[in-house]
């Protein structure tokens, strides 16, 4: 979005709708894409706020509800990233109707990882420069901190590339959720606060604070990391099935807490399968969730490992024993 020519002379209300709109950018998107990439102390507030939120458990303690809030958005929310954010709004791997690609997007802004079509464009940029130069977030580049938060805190990768998302950016209630990106988490703490302060009302040993830091914070900070392996350690430990040129890797702890998205080398050699695991023994709920939305007709079309990936696998192993 380019600046507004009445820049100065807004209304109170437009001042507030630029502070939360992830594209006004007084400078122009273009010209901060431009910036040199540097790590920027403004850009980390809103990661030290989530982390130093989590430290209000030291007041609020703990109780089985909120940690079972906690994991439970945890996991629906780790599902949202690597079924909807990942392997749909990035992928394209499976098919579906308008109404639940917009919920899909509504469900993925709870994970407090900004739009889809901002998540989607880094994301493509990463498979087209895996592990190169321009690759915005490899750890054989620019090292482990970089590749896992040190990359979002450079405003150079805050714009939403729309150039890079062509197929999304033509849906204007997407392109909503992906400006005002802060919209759904700010209503999720509000939700939080209110069903805990309901329950403490009631008997139950919560409160709305306790529901906030751990629904919120702790279960957002955790959901965060988790994610950001994949970018960091997905290209450091693990096995290579397949050369595909980076340095991406399957492991079966990160597919563990990523709901799938471990299977990272397998993803790089064939990115628009809707299944990462590409044997029944490499475990990824994410697939097996998107095969019950498949089976409930909410999505279609999921897209296979063609055969030939599979002959590649086969081949591989067989050279690998022979050596
Ligand atoms: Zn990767
Ligand atoms: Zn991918």
């Amino acid at each position: 979005m380019e600046s507004d020519p009445q820049t100065g002379e807004g209304t109170l209300w437009r001042w507030l709708v630029r502070r939360v709109d992830s594209d006004y950018f007084p400078e122009g998107a273009e010209a901060v894409k431009r910036q040199p990439d540097r790590f920027e102390w403004k850009r980390c507030v809103p990661f030290l706020f989530l982390h130093l939120g989590c430290l209000g458990v030291a007041w609020t303690g703990w109780s089985w509800s909120a940690v079972g809030v906690a994991v439970f958005l945890y996991v629906i929310r780790m599902f949202a990233i690597t079924g909807f954010y990942h392997r749909y709004f990035s992928h394209r791997t499976f098919r579906t109707s308008r109404w639940a690609q917009f919920l899909f997007a509504v469900w993925g802004n709870l994970a407090v990882q900004r739009g889809a079509l901002w998540w989607a464009s880094v994301h493509r940029h990463h498979h087209r420069h895996s592990d190169q130069e321009e690759d915005v977030h490899s750890p054989l580049v620019s090292g482990f901190w970089w590749s896992h938060i040190g990359w979002m805190t450079s405003s150079r990768n805050f714009p939403t590339d729309y150039g890079a998302v062509k197929d999304l950016a033509k849906y204007p209630e997407l392109v909503f959720l992906n400006r005002f990106d802060m919209l759904v988490p700010l209503l999720m703490a509000g939700v939080l606060y209110g069903v805990g302060a309901i329950l403490g009302a009631n008997g139950v040993p919560t409160s709305g604070w306790q529901m906030v830091v751990w629904g919120f914070f702790i279960s957002t900070v955790v959901l965060l990391h988790g994610t950001l392996m994949i970018n960091s350690l997905a290209h450091v430990f693990g096995r290579k099935r397949f050369a595909t040129g980076d340095d991406s890797r399957n492991s079966l702890f990160l597919a563990l807490i990523t709901l799938g998205e471990g299977w990272h080398n397998n993803h790089h050699r064939f990115m628009h399968a809707a299944r990462q695991g590409f044997y029944w023994w490499e475990i990824d709920l994410t697939y097996y969730g998107l095969k019950l939305l498949s089976w409930l007709g909410v999505i279609w079309d999921l897209r296979p490992v063609p055969a030939e990936v599979y002959q590649e696998a086969k081949t591989r192993a067989g050279l690998e024993g022979a050596a």
